[in-house]
Formats: C-alpha cells, sequence, structure tokens
C-alpha cells in the first residue's frame, strides 16, 4: 500500500468507527492499518499533561501547543528548547509576585504584634514552616503569608477595631512590575464579583448599615479596578472587608447562644414555679428541647411552634369554659349564704315572736284569746317548717350542683393537660411527632438499659405514594396517610410507640422485642395492610410499604439507630419494595 492509500484508509477506517480525527487517532489507525510495531509510549504525554496542571501553566497554553507539535513531528531539538524555555517561564511566573522585602516587612510587624498569638508560638510555627518550605521558595512565600494573616488576625479579633489587623494586610505585597490593563476575561470575572455582592451579598446585611456602606464603595472600586494595581487594592479591601463581616457574625452568633441560654434559665426557674401546673410544663418542656437541640433547625421550630399555636388556641377555648363554670359555682354558693343567712334571721324573728306568745300565754286568763295564741303560734310553727324544709331542700339542690359543676371542671381541667400533650402529635395522622418520638425513645432506651431489655425500631417508607397523591390529590393522600396510621396502631401493642417521621415515613419502636421479633411483627403489620383496602373515591387502593428494622444497641443514641434502619429499608426499597429487611448491628461503611 503507497502512503496515499494508506492515508485514505486511514480516513475511511476513522469514520466507519465513529472516531475523531485526533493526531493520535489517525496515528494509531495508521499504523494499524499498515502494521507499523507500535511505538513506545512517550514519555512527554503525561510529561505535558502534569505541567499543564502546575500554577500559571494556562497562560503558557500556546507555548505548550508548540510544544506538543514538536514532540509529534519528532523534531527533539526544537522541543528540548521549547521544554527548557517553558520550565524557565513557570519558574519565573511562580516568582513573579513575590515581593519577598514586603513580606518580611509584614512578618516582621506581625511578630511585633503583641496581643493574642504568644512570641513562643510563633516561633513554632516559623520553624516548622521554614523546616518544611524552606527549600521551596514558591511555597515558602505563600506559608509565610498565610503566616503573616494568621498572627496578625488572632491579633484583630482581640483589639477593638481590627486597625492592627489590617495594616498588617495593608503590609502585605502588590504584585510588582509596571500597571497593565486588565484583560476582558478579568473584567467579566470582576463584573460578576461586583453583582454578587450587589445583588447577593448586600441585601443580606441589612442588620449591618456599616457594612453596607463598606461594601457599596468595594463594588464601587471594582468599576475603576481596570488595571492590575487597582486590583490588587480591591482584593485588599475584599479581604478585609470579610473579615469584618466575619467578626460581625461572630458577635451575632455569641449574642443568638447568650439569649438562648438565658430563655433556657428562665424556662427552668419558671418549671419550679409552675410546679404541678401539667399543660404549661408540656409546653416549656417542648421549647426547652428545641433550645437544647443546637442547631436550631427551622423545621424544628416550625413544628414546635405550630403544637403551641394549637395548645394555645384549645387551652384559650377551654380556659372560658372552666372560667365559666367557676364562676356559676361561685354564684350558687353566694346565693346559698344568703339563703341561709335570711333563715338565721327569720329564726331570730320567730324567737322572739315565740317568746312573746309564751308570755301572753301566761299572763292570759281568757281561753278565747288562748285560742287566738294558739291559732297563730300554729301558723308560725307552719311557717318555720316550711321555711325549714324549703332551706334543706334549696341545700341538697345546691350540692348537687356543686357536684356537677366541680365534675365539670374536673373533666376541662383534664382536656386542657390533655391539650398540651398534642404538642407531642402529629396533627395530620395524631401519631406522635418527631418531639414525642423523642420523648418515648429517651424513656425506653433508658429502661432497656436497665432491665437489659431488647428494644427495636422499625422505620417505614410508604411505596409509590407520590402516585397515590397525582393521582389521586393531596387530600385522599392525607387520608391514606390517616388510614395507615390507625391500621399501625391498631394493630401494635399499646406499649409499642407509632411515630410520623417525616411526610410519607413512619417509625415504630417496640420495647421489649428484638430485631428478628421486630421484622415478624412488621411483616403481619404489611400482610394487614393489604387486607385492609383503603378506599380512594370509588377505587379500592391497597398499600404497601418498604421498611427497615435495627435492634438497639446499649448506648447507641436515637439518629444513628434511625440511620441503620433507614439504611435498610433503603436496601428494601432497591431490592424491589414492599419488603422488610433487617438492619446489621453496625452501619456498613459503603455500599
Ligand atoms: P418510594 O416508593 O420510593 O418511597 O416512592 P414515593 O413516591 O413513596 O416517595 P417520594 O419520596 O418520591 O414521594 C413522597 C411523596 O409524599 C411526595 C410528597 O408529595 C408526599 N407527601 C409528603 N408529605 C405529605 C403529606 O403530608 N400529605 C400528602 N398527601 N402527601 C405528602
Ligand atoms: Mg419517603
Ligand atoms: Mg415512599
Amino acid at each position: 500500500m503507497t502512503p496515499t492509500e494508506l492515508a485514505r484508509e486511514t480516513l475511511l477506517t476513522l469514520a466507519a468507527r465513529k472516531l475523531p480525527p485526533t493526531p493520535e487517532n489517525y496515528q494509531r489507525v495508521y499504523d494499524e492499518i499498515g502494521e507499523f510495531p507500535a511505538p513506545v509510549a512517550p514519555l512527554s504525554a503525561p510529561l505535558l499533561a502534569r505541567m499543564e496542571l502546575l500554577p500559571g501553566a494556562i497562560d503558557l497554553a500556546p507555548r505548550f501547543s508548540r510544544l506538543q507539535q514538536q514532540i509529534e513531528r519528532q523534531q527533539w531539538d526544537e522541543a528540548a528548547d521549547q521544554l527548557l524555555e517553558l520550565m524557565q517561564m513557570l519558574i519565573e511566573q511562580q516568582l513573579a509576585g513575590q515581593d519577598w522585602s514586603a513580606l518580611l516587612r509584614g512578618l516582621i510587624r506581625a511578630w511585633d504584634m503583641p496581643l493574642a498569638v504568644t512570641q513562643s508560638h510563633k516561633r513554632d510555627t516559623l520553624d516548622r514552616v521554614l523546616a518544611s518550605r524552606g527549600a521551596r521558595p514558591a511555597q515558602l512565600y505563600d506559608k509565610l503569608q498565610g503566616l503573616v494573616s494568621s498572627w496578625s488576625m488572632g491579633a484583630a479579633v482581640q483589639s477593638a477595631d481590627g486597625d492592627l489587623l489590617f495594616d498588617a494586610i495593608d503590609a502585605v505585597p502588590a504584585a510588582g512590575g509596571a500597571a497593565t490593563e486588565a484583560s476582558p476575561a478579568v473584567q467579566a470575572c470582576l463584573a460578576a464579583l461586583r453583582e454578587a455582592l450587589t445583588l447577593g451579598v448586600h441585601p443580606r446585611l441589612a442588620g449591618y448599615p456599616e457594612l453596607q456602606h463598606e461594601l457599596v464603595q468595594l463594588a464601587q472600586g471594582l468599576d475603576s479596578g481596570e488595571r492590575d494595581e487597582d486590583l490588587v487594592m480591591v482584593s485588599r479591601r475584599l479581604k478585609r472587608f470579610w473579615i469584618r463581616l466575619e467578626l460581625a457574625t461572630q458577635q451575632d452568633e455569641r449574642l443568638t447562644t447568650a439569649i438562648t441560654r438565658i430563655l433556657d434559665l428562665l424556662l427552668e426557674n419558671l418549671v419550679d414555679f409552675i410546679g404541678s401546673d401539667a399543660h404549661v410544663q408540656g409546653q416549656i418542656s417542648a421549647v426547652r428541647a428545641l433550645l437544647a437541640d443546637s442547631p436550631v433547625s427551622m423545621r424544628k421550630l416550625y413544628q414546635v411552634e405550630a403544637g403551641l399555636k394549637e395548645a394555645v388556641y384549645r387551652q384559650g377555648l377551654l380556659r372560658h369554659s372552666l372560667d365559666e363554670a367557676t364562676d356559676s359555682m361561685r354564684h350558687m354558693l353566694d346565693s346559698f349564704i344568703h339563703r341561709v343567712s335570711l333563715l338565721s334571721e327569720n329564726t331570730d324573728e320567730y324567737q322572739t315572736r315565740f317568746s312573746g306568745y309564751a308570755e301572753a300565754i301566761n299572763a292570759s286568763r281568757d281561753p278565747l284569746a288562748l285560742h287566738g295564741i294558739v291559732d297563730s303560734l300554729m301558723a308560725d310553727t307552719r311557717a318555720v317548717h316550711l321555711d325549714l324544709v324549703n332551706a334543706r331542700d334549696e341545700l341538697v339542690d345546691a350540692r348537687l350542683q356543686v357536684g356537677v359543676v366541680n365534675e365539670r371542671i374536673r373533666q376541662l381541667e383534664s382536656e386542657l393537660v390533655e391539650a398540651s400533650a398534642r404538642v407531642k402529635e402529629d396533627q395530620l395522622t395524631g401519631a406522635l411527632n418527631r418531639r414525642g418520638l423523642d420523648e418515648l425513645f429517651s424513656r425506653e432506651s433508658d429502661r432497656a438499659q436497665r432491665e437489659r431489655s431488647p428494644l427495636s425500631l422499625a422505620l417505614i417508607d410508604i411505596d409509590n405514594f407520590k402516585q397515590l397523591n397525582d393521582h389521586y390529590g393531596h387530600l385522599v393522600g392525607d387520608d391514606a396517610l390517616r388510614h395507615v396510621v390507625s391500621v399501625v396502631q391498631s394493630r401494635v401493642r399499646p406499649s409499642d410507640g407509632v411515630a410520623r417521621f417525616g411526610g410519607e415515613e413512619f417509625i415504630i419502636l417496640m420495647p421489649g422485642t428484638d430485631a428478628e421479633s421486630g421484622c415478624e411483627i412488621i411483616e403481619r403489620l404489611q400482610r394487614e395492610l393489604t387486607k385492609t383496602f383503603f378506599m380512594a373515591h370509588e377505587d379500592h387502593v391497597v398499600i404497601t410499604f418498604s421498611a427497615g428494622v435495627a435492634r438497639w444497641m446499649p448506648g447507641e443514641n436515637e439518629l444513628d439507630l434511625i440511620e441503620r434502619a433507614d439504611h435498610a429499608m433503603y436496601k428494601a426499597k432497591v431490592g424491589g419494595k414492599n419488603q422488610v429487611m433487617l438492619a446489621p448491628d453496625v452501619l456498613p461503611t459503603l455500599d
């Protein structure tokens, strides 16, 4: 085959194999068709690939491609010269921008700063840097710069306004050399940075007017930053700005922690003060549990807020009824006391009248007059009797009513306690919510530890729930969740806890149950659920779930246990859903 035929055949083969016509592909196919021996893998390709990753190499791209061509054409002399030249340029590039005298000045200033970082620490770190990087100037330069910043940073955190630090940053040298215009790529980056600062950062600094002001000036500085030395200034100011921002946010974090601590302390005191008022206790412990959860998650905040609002609303209603019941009892007692006092007044009056009759009887000798006195006596006696009977009836009646009102008050009070317990319930399904589960877990794991009894946890996730939601609508989806909870609650033991873990995921905590029995219970539950159809509009829908069951290892925390169950549940999903998997006692490291 002539070289021309060979070349044509190579191109046709490349096309037939749908290979891109790169020089390497061409060479390989050409050698294959011409049956030339495969060349020994040259050193040039891996060498070039690694050199191109070196800092600064990107600016030397044209030289790299020239070197590549020379290697491909096997122009070894030219390639060697090119390589040496490239290496020289890379070294120069790495050294460019390193103003050692300014760096050393910065180092001395930071060394002399009296605050925060001790001299012995400075000496140690400097020693270490010199020992490890002393022979590599480019890295040494970077490391020393890092030292200057960190020593100065320590000082700035201690100093009131951080000016020392900013002096130190200013002392860090700028890139040397003559002023040069920024390239279009740099300008595009600057524009993006300006946008990020003004649109992204500025609105988030609403609480820091001074920082906002500084940011505006910074962004303006970016407009004028068209020359390299301006850019160096801008980057210094940016650094200064970030440090100020960090100091400010550190301050905020400290404030939040302090306020959280005070609130917790206040609540702790309040608990002692409130004593047996169970409904308020419930709410306080919900808020304290939230505060103890660090960092406080938004999801939990919303959950506790919703629970508290519900409890406050219900308590408002109940309080009203309770006040009414108490008022009516007070009213009854008032009228009873009034009645009794009237009775005693009447009795006094009768007393006087009876003694009058006795005197008249003693004094009278006239039978007719005596007859009249006896008549009056009889009438008064009847009246006294009537008064007494009335008073007794009223007394009995009042006693009955007091009993009724007392019973009502007792009932209202227990409803009040129950309303507070709902803080632990999921509003939609009535299952425990996360807080309820946390409490139950802590109780049951303590008990399991104490009694050395087993404890298992199942995480179940409804299969293809999204389809059901999409097909029948969200409200039917909600009904399905309630249906699942009611089936589960009616089939597990009363000592087992059923909690909603999230969307369509539930947790069943099974005290006194080892993992194997746990699996059997959950499998039985699966069968029960498929037997109990769920009615969605007119359709009988079979709901299935996938589950993972894990046994609690003594000392294990709740989240780790749930994670193991979740892992097993995930295996059940990928294994085809509608199945229960037992979790290994230790979470596998990789799957
Ligand atoms: P898989 O079998 O893999 O578990 O699929 P899936 O569709 O069950 O799971 P996916 O996580 O994709 O979807 C869960 C759906 O549950 C998505 C969400 O809309 C729905 N969901 C979450 N919370 C509620 C809720 O309170 N009510 C209703 N109706 N739907 C909910
Ligand atoms: Mg899910
Ligand atoms: Mg699901």
